[in-house]
C-alpha cells in the first residue's frame, strides 16, 4: 500500500534515450522568426521517453530515470539529440541521371544555355514520360533510405517532371505510393508549371492554360480521398512570369491547395512578392530578391525557404541573403532542393555546413531553419520540427559532444541513430 503512490506514477515506456544534449527546438505556435530564429530549447544532460511512437515524457535524464521504466534504452553519453530533420523542398520523385550536363557545366556552360539546348529540366521530363508508375517507386525508394540515414525524417516531393496532366497524375501516384511503402512522412506538391514543355516552346499561354483549366483540375480531384497538395510555380525569367505565375497559384488557391512558389533563383521579377501577396506557405530560392520583397517576408506569414545546395551546386557565389530577411523579421528555412540537374544532395547536415557558411547563419540558427521553420514550410509545424511531449518520436541522436558541431563538420554523416516513428531505423529491415 505504501508504495502505490510511486508505482501509479512509473511510466512503462519502449524507448528511453538519455544523457544527451538534447535540442528540443521548442514549438511556439509559429516559425522562429526575425531575431527569434535559433531557439533550441536546450535539456543538458537531457532524456526522451517513448511510447507508441511517440514522445511521453522529455527533460533531465536524473528525473526521468525515476518516472519511467523502459523497454529499451540508448545511452547517449558525450553525445546530441535533435529532432529529425524536415526537407521542405525536394523534386521527387524522378529516373535517370543527368551527368553529362554536369560536365558541360564544369566545362563553363550555364544553366540557361543547357536549357536552351533541350537539356536540364526538358532532359528528365522524357525520362519520367517513358517511365511507369513502378518505376518511379522503385528508384526512388533507396534515396528515401539515404535522407533517411542522413537525418530526414519528413520530406517534401513534388511532380513537374511530367507536364502532361497524364505524367503528372502519374508522379503524384508515385509519391502517394512511395509515401504508403516508406516510413518517411511525405507531403506532396503539384508542380505542373515547372518549366515549359518542347513541344509547347514559344507558346507560354497555351501551356498556362492547360495548367489552369485542366491540369489543376484534375490534381485536386486526385487530392479527393488521398492528401492535400501544395501547387507551386516555377516564377522566373525565360519560364512563368509573375502574371502567369499569378493565374495558376490564383486558380490553385481556388481549388483549395495551398501555395507555393519558386522565385528568384536567377532574376527578382516579384515572385516572393506575390507569394506574401497571396498567403503562400513558402517561397523557395530567393537568391536575387529585391529589397521590396524582403520587406514583403518581414511583414507577411510566408516562409523563405533557403535552398544553398543549388548555388553551391552551379558553382555560382551567391546565397540567399539571409541576414537581409532575418533584419526585415522574415521565417527562414533550410531545404535541400534534391533533384538531378542542379543539386543532387540527400543530406540536410550539408545543407547546414553551407547555410553557417554563405548564409552566415549560427549552427542553432541553422538548426531551427531545417527542423521547425522547415516543418512549418510544408504546414506540419505542428507536428514535426521539434521535440514535445504528444508529438511522433522523430528524433536523431548525432555523434556530436555539443550541436555547434553540426555545420562545423561536413563530408560525413554525423548522425548515429535515427528514430522514425518511435522505431530505431535499421532495427526491422
Ligand atoms: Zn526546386
Amino acid at each position: 500500500m505504501g508504495n502505490e503512490g510511486i508505482m501509479t506514477s512509473i511510466i512503462q515506456v519502449d524507448l528511453l534515450v538519455h544523457s544527451a544534449q538534447v535540442c528540443t527546438v521548442p514549438d511556439r505556435g509559429r516559425p522562429q522568426r526575425g531575431a527569434d530564429l535559433g531557439d533550441l530549447g536546450l535539456i543538458p544532460n537531457g532524456a526522451v521517453a517513448i511510447r507508441d511512437g511517440r514522445i511521453v515524457a522529455l527533460g533531465k535524464t536524473a528525473d526521468l530515470q525515476t518516472r519511467v521504466t523502459a523497454a529499451k534504452e540508448i545511452d547517449a553519453t558525450g553525445k546530441v539529440i535533435t529532432p529529425g530533420f524536415v526537407d521542405p523542398h525536394t523534386h521527387l520523385p524522378w529516373v535517370g541521371e543527368r551527368a553529362n550536363e554536369f560536365e558541360m557545366r564544369v566545362a563553363g556552360a550555364s544553366y540557361m544555355e543547357i536549357m536552351a539546348a533541350g537539356g536540364g529540366i526538358m532532359s528528365t521530363v522524357r525520362a519520367v514520360r517513358a517511365a511507369s508508375v513502378d518505376d518511379l517507386v522503385e528508384a526512388n525508394l533507396p534515396r528515401l533510405d539515404r535522407m533517411l540515414a542522413h537525418g530526414t525524417t519528413t520530406v517534401e516531393m513534388k511532380t513537374g517532371y511530367g507536364l502532361t496532366t497524364a505524367d503528372e497524375l502519374k508522379q503524384l501516384e508515385a509519391i502517394h505510393q512511395l509515401d504508403q511503402a516508406h516510413s518517411m512522412d511525405i507531403a506532396a506538391t503539384f508542380l505542373g508549371a515547372h518549366a515549359i514543355p518542347a513541344e509547347y516552346k514559344g507558346q507560354t499561354e497555351t501551356y498556362v492554360d492547360l495548367v489552369v483549366e485542366e491540369m489543376l483540375p484534375a490534381a485536386a480531384e486526385w487530392s479527393q480521398g488521398n492528401r492535400p497538395l501544395f501547387c507551386d510555380v516555377f516564377c522566373e525569367a525565360g519560364v512563368f512570369d509573375v502574371a502567369q505565375s499569378r493565374r495558376i497559384l490564383t486558380k490553385a488557391r481556388e481549388l483549395g491547395f495551398q501555395l507555393k512558389i519558386h522565385a528568384d533563383e536567377f532574376e527578382g521579377l516579384g515572385g516572393t512578392k506575390l507569394a506574401c501577396e497571396l498567403g503562400a506557405v513558402s517561397a523557395d530560392h530567393l537568391v536575387t530578391t529585391p529589397a521590396e520583397d524582403i520587406a514583403a517576408l518581414g511583414k507577411g506569414e510566408t516562409i523563405a525557404v533557403a535552398l544553398p545546395g543549388t548555388p553551391f551546386g552551379l558553382g555560382h557565389r551567391d546565397y540567399t541573403p539571409a541576414p537581409e530577411i532575418l533584419a526585415a523579421g522574415g521565417a527562414l528555412a533550410l531545404a535541400t532542393d534534391f533533384n538531378p540537374g542542379t543539386c543532387w544532395c540527400e543530406s540536410m547536415q550539408f545543407i547546414i555546413a553551407l547555410a553557417t557558411r554563405y548564409l552566415q547563419l549560427t549552427p542553432a540558427q541553422a538548426l531551427a531553419a531545417a527542423t521547425i521553420n522547415a516543418a512549418y514550410a510544408i504546414g506540419q509545424g505542428d507536428r514535426a520540427g521539434s521535440l514535445a511531449i504528444g508529438r511522433p518520436a522523430d528524433l536523431l541522436i548525432l555523434n556530436l559532444p555539443d550541436y555547434r558541431h553540426l555545420g562545423y563538420r561536413f563530408g560525413t554523416n554525423l548522425v548515429e541513430v535515427v528514430v522514425k516513428g518511435g522505431r530505431v531505423v535499421g532495427d526491422e529491415r
